[in-house]
């Protein structure tokens, strides 16, 4: 029975039974009624679909048990007993499974009902809504038979709506209703009540294993075997007159957190007419001054109820002829930016900790919170013409622009709002980029140049799109073999990978006091340092006002794309001998030295990682197409640039002469780059700043590659700082990012200051997927069950996960001083920095727009790992 239950028994009794159980307990006024195990489901299930003795034993009793606590009887003429019998699984499973109300009319009970009410209207009305959902759900008669029959009233008498209908039609109704079940079972109505309720709750156990339902537990790993408990409860009602009505309420506002009840109220009605629509619902502000009494008397239980429950409640509740009843609650759904506040005011209130506070927070709902986000209703409108990958949250419009120069050219001349399509994105295209709102790639994945690039700049991106057909030359594009001519007005959200047409409203990204107070909070727990992915001043500024604790990865290469700079880095790379090489890498590094000046500036303080030149060389030269143009400017002849592309062209770029093999085959390159580093932080220190510079060399696999170039950067450095005359703290290390690095960290670990997984090279490298193309295929590992989720968004546990438990328990025991860190993409991904603290490692660097997810992740890491 109810009230002899706790809410913690959800196993047992399931969600709502479970908390009608303990609301009973709590003195709030809910119906009578008891609750059917999912112990007994799963036996139905073992008994081959037959009900044990023991429970139809059960029921006889807890029925009896119902009659007495109501004192009502089941089938009397006089007052009868009705109930509803409900489905409810350990968790819920919306519509999913069935419901049956007014279970236990019968010719006889409706006289006594009818007697008992005086409002035939009323009881004709419900016993044609039980026949028709006890024939439907029970039995399987056809819904629309059942509605023939009542258009023919309504048609008839030219009724508006089913509130036209008299009690002669509603009996009529009932009574054609009872005809129609008699001719499609084959049988008349049942008209003993313990059979209606033994049917139904076989009917509900049924429910627990039709197709829809197994779907939807599929698809949100719930287990098969659990079973549904079936909740019997007296029925009562909010349609007996105009001192009765229905309501659902959240106790707290469900978009904003304020605290305030938020709901609705309809006089006279059953629930089913809220979510219906029919009638406009009053607000509960205005409820309250048309039934003050019964409104006091609502808030109390509610405040009861949150106090108990230490959460914001979402509750259906119904007054009958003046009496209150709530017949369910549970926790409310709300939005991100709800969460927060709901969680901070909780707090302040007394009813949690900081600490539940921030585990409560939802992190993959936080990016709502830091990107533009679709409008709902301008949302509800659009068609999504294709969905790619999820690659950088947030959603923009804009009109649609094949290529970068052409994007950097309109934007100059019409200011217009614009989204780049293209292949893929290079280097090259980082102009174009900056003057998009958001980018849709073809090819590539979660790691792809236009993946990372846009993370970087908290702008959206879909990529991997392949319904997608970019036909540049042409100045179209077409989806699913519909052409679409640049310029056209499009829509992409980055958060779900959808590509709609047309222009979709977006509302600004919201960063409310209470965001700050719940990172406040998160950053006091967490263990783990959150670093910022950060190649600029700018992107350091960003990072830092997110909460950034440092620099992890600063990609040197992204700098010199700039058009001041191209072509002395085009003049370094077709050198053909050291001393034009030295020549040219001499005019990049003012331009550096400016960079790092700002960053340890921006930074102050702050440690700064700065990683060498890791692309392959080939990827700073002109397309084909070009050459003759960039020939000119460089003031050689076309020949000998084709040379130079030819001579670099790599059949694997990605696996090819890159990172610290470049440096290895060019040492002056690295020597001009520690020379940038070294000559800004004395600049800096100088101004009495402290600066914390990181030289990180990229990609070795040997322990060797390391020492070779070390020396080379040690000694640049230490005269430099020599010659200044200062103290400067600087650190050597590197990145482990192949499989070989990782199993032999002991050796790199002895050598190095710090080591940071780069987890985008290391997934490659350890599955041997290219983190260019695999996107292509990745989609259908995931369908088909063959991978959980895409490597390169949420690291691979198992696997290369691994090599980093290895690679840092090995660095640690050679070298105890020794820093570890992240700097792939996966150092954002909550999943992943759970795993990055429980692997021990110091720090976790990610995207400045990922900074609040990765503190509020680490915090929560920190919370789920305590022992
Ligand atoms: C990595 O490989 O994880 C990394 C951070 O480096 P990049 O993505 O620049 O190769
Ligand atoms: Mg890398």
């Amino acid at each position: 029975m109810f009230g002899e239950g706790t809410k913690e028994q959800k196993n047992l009794l399931g969600g709502k039974g479970a908390n009608l159980s303990e609301m009973k307990t709590l003195g709030v006024p809910v119906p009578a009624g008891f609750t059917i195990t999912t112990e007994m489901c799963t036996e139905y299930y073992k008994n081959g679909g037959k009900n044990s003795k023991e429970l139809l034993a059960d029921l006889d009793t807890y029925t009896k048990r119902l009659e007495e606590e109501t004192g009502k009887k089941f089938g009397s003429d006089t007052d009868p007993l009705l109930v509803s019998v409900r489905s409810g699984a350990r968790v819920s499973m919306p519509g999913m499974m069935d419901t049956i109300l007014n279970l236990g009319l019968t010719n006889k009970a409706v006289k006594g009902m009818v007697e008992k009410t005086g409002n035939p209207k009323f009881v004709y009305d419900i016993y044609r809504r039980f026949i028709q959902m006890f024939a439907e759900v029970v039995q399987g008669v056809e819904f629309d038979l059942f509605e023939d029959v009542l258009d023919h009233v309504k048609e008839k008498n030219n009724y508006k709506g089913d509130l036209d209908l008299t009690a002669d039609d509603w009996k009529f109704v009932s009574e054609e209703f009872l005809k129609i079940v008699e001719k499609e079972t084959g049988k008349p109505f049942p008209q003993d009540p313990k059979v209606q309720l033994e049917m139904a709750v076989n009917a509900v156990f049924e429910s627990w294993d039709t197709p829809r339902a197994r779907i939807y537990r599929d698809h949100n790993g719930i287990d098969h075997s659990w079973g549904t408990a079936v909740n019997v409860q007296q029925m009562v009602f909010g349609n007996t007159g105009d001192k009765s009505g229905t309501g659902v309420l959240f106790t707290r506002n469900p978009k904003t957190g304020e605290k305030h009840i938020f709901g609705e109220f309809l006089f006279n009605a059953q629930g089913e007419d809220i979510v219906a629509g029919i009638r406009t619902p009053l607000e509960l502000d205005d409820f309250a001054e048309v039934e003050p009494t019964i409104y006091k008397e609502l808030t109390d239980i509610l405040d009861n109820l949150e106090d108990h429950y230490k959460e914001m409640q979402d509750v259906e509740f119904t007054i009958e002829d003046g009496t209150l009843f709530l017949l369910q609650t549970r926790t409310g759904k709300r939005t991100a930016a709800a969460a927060v506040k709901i969680a901070v005011d909780m707090v302040k209130e007394g009813l949690i900790d900081k600490e539940e506070a921030v585990r409560r927070i939802d992190v993959n709902a936080i990016d709502q919170l830091l990107h533009p986000v679709f409008n709902q209703d301008s949302l509800d409108a659009a068609e999504v013409l294709t969905t790619g990958l999820a690659a950088s949250p947030g959603a923009a419009s804009g009109k649609i622009v094949f290529s970068s120069e052409k994007a950097a050219q309109i934007k100059e001349e019409t200011g217009e709002k614009l989204l780049l399509f293209r292949k893929e994105t290079s280097p090259e295209d980082i102009e174009g980029m900056i003057v998009c709102e958001g980018f849709v790639t073809q090819l590539g994945g979660m790691t792809s140049h236009a993946a990372v690039v846009a993370r970087g700049m908290g702008k959206c991106c879909v990529s991997g799109c392949g319904e997608l057909s970019i036909n540049e030359e042409a100045g179209y594009m077409t989806i699913n073999g519909k052409k679409y001519p640049e310029l056209t007005p499009f829509s992409i959200d980055g958060t779900t990978g959808n590509v709609y047409a047309g222009t979709i409203e977006t509302k600004a990204p919201e960063f409310s006091e209470e965001f700050q107070t719940i990172l406040e909070w998160a950053k006091e727990i967490k263990r783990l340092g959150v670093k910022a992915n950060a190649d600029n001043e700018r992107d350091s500024l960003q990072a830092l006002k997110f909460g950034a604790e440092g620099i992890g990865l600063c990609r040197t290469e992204h700098m010199f794309f700039d058009d001041e700079r191209i072509l002395d880095v085009r003049r370094m790379i077709i050198a053909e001998d050291k001393e034009s090489r030295e020549a040219a890498l001499e005019k990049i590094l003012p331009h550096q030295l400016k960079d790092f000046k700002e960053i340890f500036t921006a930074m102050e303080g702050k440690t700064v990682c700065i990683r060498l030149l890791d692309p392959p060389l080939h990827e700073f030269l002109p397309q084909e197409d070009e050459v003759d143009e960039v020939a000119k400017d460089l003031g050689i002849g076309a020949e000998k640039l084709h040379r130079a592309l030819e001579s670099l062209h790599e059949f694997n770029p990605m696996l090819g002469h890159r990172g610290c093999r470049l440096a290895v085959t060019y040492p002056e390159i690295s020597v001009m780059q520690a020379k940038a580093i070294i000559m800004a932080a004395i600049e800096v220190a100088k101004q009495g700043k402290v600066v914390k510079p990181e030289i990180m060399v990229p990609l070795v696999s040997t322990i060797e590659e390391l020492t070779y170039l070390k020396a080379f950067i040690k000694e640049t450095a230490d005269q430099l700082i020599a010659d200044a005359g200062i103290e400067l703290d600087y650190k050597v290390g590197t990145m482990v990012e192949t499989p070989r690095a990782a199993l032999t960290a002991a050796q790199i670990g002895a050598e190095a200051e710090f080591i940071s997984y780069g987890t985008n090279d290391l997934t490659q490298m350890t599955f041997g997927f290219s983190r260019d193309d695999a996107g292509k295929f990745l989609k259908e590992y995931k369908e088909k069950g063959i991978l959980p989720n895409d490597p390169f968004a949420a690291v691979d546990q198992t696997g290369v996960g691994r090599l980093v438990e290895l690679a840092t328990k090995e660095a640690k025991s050679a070298n105890k001083d020794i820093i570890v860190g992240v700097c792939g993409e996966h150092g954002g991904e909550p999943s992943s920095i759970d795993f990055f603290h429980r692997a021990g490692l110091n720090y976790v660097s990610c995207s400045p727009f990922r900074i609040p997810v990765a503190i509020i992740a680490a915090a929560q890491a920190e919370l789920n790992n305590r022992k």
